[in-house]
């Protein structure tokens, strides 16, 4: 018997409505859980997404791509086969998708996690037969504290540097993670804020949406030195470019779950790490588990075979892996 949902060439397919879910190849009809550019590829002949999903899909892919904008809850019948969006909790405007179809339900989870980062909608659990998940962080060695234990990690260690005379330089994926930090600091009003151009780029677009955040855009011209005491955001992958000579004296720490392993900070030759996640850690991966009842569960992206092996064995719940083309984009640029 065909699956509802299953992976072919170019992405989760689901043949009776012949629509795909994040496919990397491109398609006719496309449903996007996040704007993720590994998750939200370009090419494709129509886009549906949740409505804060759409300003970063057309910042990244043109203003012509064509995109039908869809709520949370919001049924969307497709050839019979009912498609909803569910907060992911993972980026502003990020879902889950559940596919239902004569009393089968399916969810793909796209990329999530169960912690609140005060900015995204929190994750919701939606009841399923099937769940397709995610598992970047799917080892039990990953435990994520709240994020608000870490952003008051963040702001302490800002003022340590300026209290030394030192700017603060956090590198962190410019969309996600860079707005729910700036969504943290916006009481501290005494010390200027910079933003390298992807992660103002990224506020721009969201302001379409009536999301505004602290900091300015650190432009590239004129070239002009960041102020004493300054804290300015930057994705990874600015770190050893020019654009950091700008700084002056600085320290520098990278925000990321990878940062849980000792050793990673070094080799990325960062002065200090903070452990903040857009992912479900093992335990977070687990609970949403419980949460939807799933009966069958399907792992993509991540320790798929260490966690498919886990679900089976320790939950004695039917799990296989599904290969997608998504990648750990937790270090990665916009
Ligand atoms: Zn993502
Ligand atoms: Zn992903």
């Amino acid at each position: 018997m065909k699956r509802l949902l299953q992976v072919n060439d170019r992405g989760i397919y689901c043949e009776r409505a012949d629509v795909y879910i994040d496919p990397w190849q491109p398609v006719q009809r496309a449903l996007i859980t996040h704007a993720h550019s590994d998750h939200a590829r370009r090419g494709n002949g129509q886009y549906l997404c949740h409505h804060d999903t759409a300003p970063i899909l057309t910042l990244r892919l043109g203003t012509d791509i064509r995109i039908q904008r869809v709520s949370y809850g919001e049924p969307i019948q497709i050839n019979g086969v009912t498609f909803s969006f569910h907060p992911a909790g993972h980026i502003l405007g990020s879902a889950q998708i559940r596919v239902a179809y004569k009393g089968e339900i399916w969810v793909v989870t796209g990329d999530y996690k169960l912690l609140n980062d005060g900015l995204s909608q929190p994750y919701e659990p939606v009841v399923c037969h099937h769940l397709i998940t995610e598992s970047t962080f799917g080892l039990p060695v990953y435990a994520f504290k709240s994020p608000f234990a870490v952003y008051k990690e963040i702001k302490d260690w800002w003022r340590e540097n300026q209290q030394a005379g030192v700017n603060t330089v956090l590198l962190c994926y410019a969309l996600g993670k860079a707005q729910s930090i700036l969504n943290q600091l916006r009481e501290e009003t005494d010390v200027p804020i910079l933003l390298h151009g992807a992660v103002a780029n990224v506020n721009g677009a969201l302001a379409a949406r009536g999301y505004h955040f602290p900091g300015q855009w650190m432009e590239t011209e004129p070239v002009t030195k960041a102020p004493k005491g300054a804290l300015i955001l930057a994705p990874p992958s600015a770190l050893g470019s020019p654009w950091m000579r700008r700084m002056g004296n600085y320290r520098v720490a990278l925000c990321s779950g990878w940062m849980q392993l000792r050793g990673a900070r070094r080799r990325r030759g960062v002065d200090k790490g903070f452990v903040l996640s857009d992912h479900c850690d093992f335990r977070q991966l687990n609970e949403a588990i419980d949460l939807t009842g799933a009966e069958h569960i399907y792992v993509t992206h991540g320790y798929e075979s260490q966690f498919t092996r886990w679900v089976r064995e320790e939950r004695g719940l039917p799990a296989e892996i599904m290969n997608t083309l998504y990648e750990d984009m937790e270090l990665e640029e916009l």
